[in-house]
This record gives C-alpha cells, sequence and structure tokens, in this order.
C-alpha cells in the first residue's frame, strides 16, 4: 500500500524525475501533462550543456556559477539513477571552444579573469571528480593564434577550450520517458492540459488539480514543473509569480550527418550569439541566437508560435547556417553532409528581462530558481537543464521526508 497521492504537473525533466523521486520513495504518482508522452517539450529539444558557469561570464558576481555548480557536478551520476543506465557515448568528449566574439558583452580581459575564476571555483568543489569527466584539475586554456585562426571566422577575437561537457538531449529524452513510465509508482496522464491547482479546503491539505475535457482529481500533494506553463497554474494555486521575468521561444537546428565528422563543440559568447554541439560525430545541435528568438514575451504564459515545416524550415536552417559559418567556416561541414535536419525548439522562463547584448540584464544570470510552497502546493522553477535532476533529488527528499 503506498503512502500518499502526488499530482506532478508537467513531464519534462523536472516533472519526470520528480515523479520517479517520488515513487522510488513510497508516494503514489500521477504525472501529467498535454503531450501524447513524457519528454516531448524543452527538456527533449535543448543543447543539454550542463553549465559549470563559464556560459555566465557577463555575471561578475559568480553567484550563477556557485549556484549552478553543485547540481551540474552531480548531473551524470543522478540521471544514471534515473535511467538506470550510463550516458557513455552520449555526450560530447571534447573540452567547449569558446569563440569571444568583438562585440561580447564581457572582454577577453574580463572573460580571462571570470574564467580563471570559475575553474577555481570548480577545482575547489569537493564534487569536482563527479562531472561528466573529471573537473577537479579544470581551467579555462586560451586558444594560441594558430588554433584560434582555425577555427573561428569573422569577428571573433579570442577563444578559450573549457572543461564543459553537453548531454544528447534527444537520447536522454527517450530514455527517462521510458524510465518514468516504467516506474511502479507512476501512473502516466498524458494528453491532459491542467487549467488550475486549488486547495480543496485548507491549503496544507488536500489539493484540487484541474484540466482540460472536465478532468479533476484531489491529492495530498501537488507539484507544479509545468515550466513555460507553470505560471498561471500557479495564480490559481494562490502563488503570485514575483516580477521580474521573461518567456522566450527559441528555435534550433538538429542535425544528423551521414558520417562522422571530426568537429569540435564551441559556443561564440558572451550575448546573442550561437553555438554547435557534436555529441558523438553525427548528432549535431546548432543555433543562432537572433535568428531562433521566436518570440518573448513578460506576460504569465507565452504560446508557443508554430514550429516551422517545408520551405519555412529550410529558410530558418539556411538563415542559421549563414550566421553560423560568417564566425566558424568549419560548420557549414555539418550542412554539407546532414542525413536529417530538424528544426525545433522550447521555452527558456527567466527571473529577468533585457536583452542580452545588454551587459547589465538580469538574463545574463540564472542564481535565483528552486522551489516556492503554498501549503501541500510545490511549484518549481527549474532554471536549468544541468541541475534537474539535483533539485528534483532535493524537492522529491523534501517531500518524502
Ligand atoms: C534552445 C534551448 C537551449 C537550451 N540549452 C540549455 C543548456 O544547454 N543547458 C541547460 O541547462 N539548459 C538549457 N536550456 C533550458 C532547459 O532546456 C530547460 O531549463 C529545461 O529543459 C526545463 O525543463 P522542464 O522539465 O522544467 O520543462 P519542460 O521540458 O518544458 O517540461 C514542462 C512540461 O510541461 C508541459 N506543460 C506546460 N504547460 C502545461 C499545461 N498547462 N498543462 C499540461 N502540461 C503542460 C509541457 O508539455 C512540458 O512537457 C535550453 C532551452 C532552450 C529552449
Amino acid at each position: 500500500m503506498r503512502d500518499r497521492r502526488v499530482a506532478v504537473l508537467g513531464a519534462g525533466i523536472m516533472g519526470s524525475a520528480v515523479a520517479i523521486g517520488l515513487a522510488r520513495r513510497g508516494l503514489d504518482v500521477t504525472l501529467i501533462d498535454q503531450e501524447s508522452a513524457p519528454m516531448a517539450a524543452t527538456s527533449r529539444w535543448n543543447e543539454g550543456k550542463i553549465h559549470l558557469g563559464y556560459l555566465y561570464g557577463a555575471d561578475p558576481t559568480l553567484a550563477t556559477a556557485q549556484h549552478i555548480l553543485p547540481g551540474s557536478l552531480r548531473f551524470a551520476e543522478l540521471a544514471r539513477e534515473l535511467i538506470g543506465g550510463d550516458l557513455a557515448g552520449h555526450t560530447t568528449t571534447t573540452d567547449d571552444v569558446y569563440l569571444i566574439h568583438r562585440d561580447s558583452v564581457a572582454s577577453p580581459e574580463q572573460l580571462r579573469e571570470r574564467f580563471a575564476a570559475v575553474s577555481e571555483l570548480i577545482r575547489e568543489h569537493p564534487d569536482a571528480s563527479r562531472y561528466l569527466v573529471d573537473v577537479s584539475n579544470a581551467r579555462a586554456t586560451e586558444l594560441g593564434s594558430d588554433e584560434l585562426r582555425a577555427l573561428s571566422g569573422a569577428d571573433i577575437v579570442a577563444g578559450f577550450r573549457v572543461p564543459e561537457r553537453s548531454v544528447d538531449t534527444r537520447w536522454f529524452a527517450a530514455r527517462l520517458a521510458g524510465a518514468a513510465a516504467s516506474e511502479p509508482g507512476v501512473e502516466l496522464r498524458m494528453s491532459t492540459r491542467v487549467t488550475a491547482a486549488e486547495p480543496v479546503e485548507a491549503v496544507d491539505g488536500r489539493w484540487r488539480v484541474r484540466g482540460s475535457d472536465g478532468y479533476e482529481e484531489p491529492f495530498d500533494l501537488v507539484v507544479n514543473a509545468l515550466w513555460g506553463g507553470r505560471l498561471p497554474i500557479d495564480v490559481t494555486a494562490g502563488l503570485a509569480p514575483e516580477p521580474p521575468w521573461t518567456h522566450r521561444h527559441r528555435l534550433c537546428v538538429f542535425v544528423r550527418t551521414r558520417r562522422e565528422l571530426d568537429l569540435p563543440s564551441a559556443i561564440v559568447a558572451t550575448g546573442p550569439f550561437g553555438d554547435v554541439k557534436n555529441y558523438n560525430g553525427r548528432d549535431f545541435y546548432l543555433s543562432w541566437y537572433p535568428v531562433g528568438l521566436q518570440a518573448e514575451s513578460s506576460d504569465l504564459e507565452l504560446v508557443a508560435p508554430r514550429t516551422p515545416r517545408g520551405a519555412e524550415a529550410d529558410a530558418f536552417v539556411a538563415r542559421v547556417r549563414s550566421a553560423l559559418e560568417h564566425v566558424m567556416p568549419w560548420t557549414g561541414r555539418v550542412f554539407d553532409d546532414a542525413e536529417s535536419t530538424i528544426v525545433h525548439g522550447g521555452f527558456v522562463y527567466a527571473r529577468g528581462r533585457g536583452s542580452l547584448d545588454d551587459p547589465g540584464s538580469g538574463l545574463h544570470r540564472r542564481d535565483r530558481y528552486g522551489v516556492a510552497r503554498r501549503g501541500a502546493y510545490f511549484s518549481i522553477d527549474t532554471g536549468k537543464y544541468s541541475t534537474a535532476p539535483w533539485l528534483a533529488r532535493a524537492l522529491a527528499d523534501e517531500i518524502a521526508g
């Protein structure tokens, strides 16, 4: 006989990890999502960088790196526990190259200093050896002029190599969805759009979840992990969101090549630029921020724009290619060798406003995410994919404990 009944709203990386964690702690979980299967939204269609903090080099306080590090360093082992298997073969295998754009919001000198400080934070962390590779000797190594010339085209003024890795999110999504579906104690309720969560009587008592097609069910506890759809449900639960926040919807390109390509994983930093991830020689993620940014809003929710198909998708891919080739000419090889090309994307929710080309924008920080609570209702801002399994475990421990 299982313990309390919990509704977990949203079956992305956060909701799926919380649901599995709670079920393994003896709770009876219903995992609810509007999609027809778990892990079909943002958590499937992103880049999967397991952040060590280098990307937030525009945040001079190091607060983002400090907030992100503990969870990122434990990502590999917690992910392994969740899916019951290893990530080997499904993560990038070489250090990430950071190419610094001439319009970067932080200068190469500032980044040299901040990267050194981030590396020091990593080296001093007791879990440094538990990352996807051992980073207890983490360093940001500056590229020499020959290497820089070989890797960069126009507008790149410096480069660094840092020991960050990324996970192939589509592979991981399939594994985590399978784990959630087969976990005893997790019942999937898919194709259900959640519309409200309200206390049946007192906030410490039972809560009722309402959804599309007249769905209505009481639970002992509710966890809202709806990411892009989280705030409107918080409002129905009596948890008023605190401004500022911004929702963005971003599109990217996922390419599988015909043969293995020996190319690096690289990011143009720091600001509204783009990147390339090479997960295994054949599966690539490519993005150019100004092309991929489809919509943004500070409303409670942003409606996802239609994903382009056919000629529209081809035109999108051509624009991403042209922008990437301008700064990294070698990226053209990925497009030339494409066996399949998918345009897809997801939501980014951040506790800040402004534009990435403004050094003062709050979007350059990610140090204010986590769990809010009202009685038996919990709302979780995932913040980053990197730290989701770690935050999910902390929440499952708190609830089960
Ligand atoms: C292009 C891009 C690149 C990114 N790159 C990185 C990166 O490299 N590293 C990193 O750490 N983070 C990255 N992120 C952020 C990361 O993807 C997210 O933080 C993370 O995936 C969010 O996980 P989640 O489970 O909270 O959300 P989701 O995966 O979106 O899950 C939420 C679920 O809730 C469902 N839902 C929403 N509203 C409702 C409703 N009303 N009723 C029912 N169901 C609903 C959705 O269908 C979805 O399945 C990136 C994001 C994007 C868009």
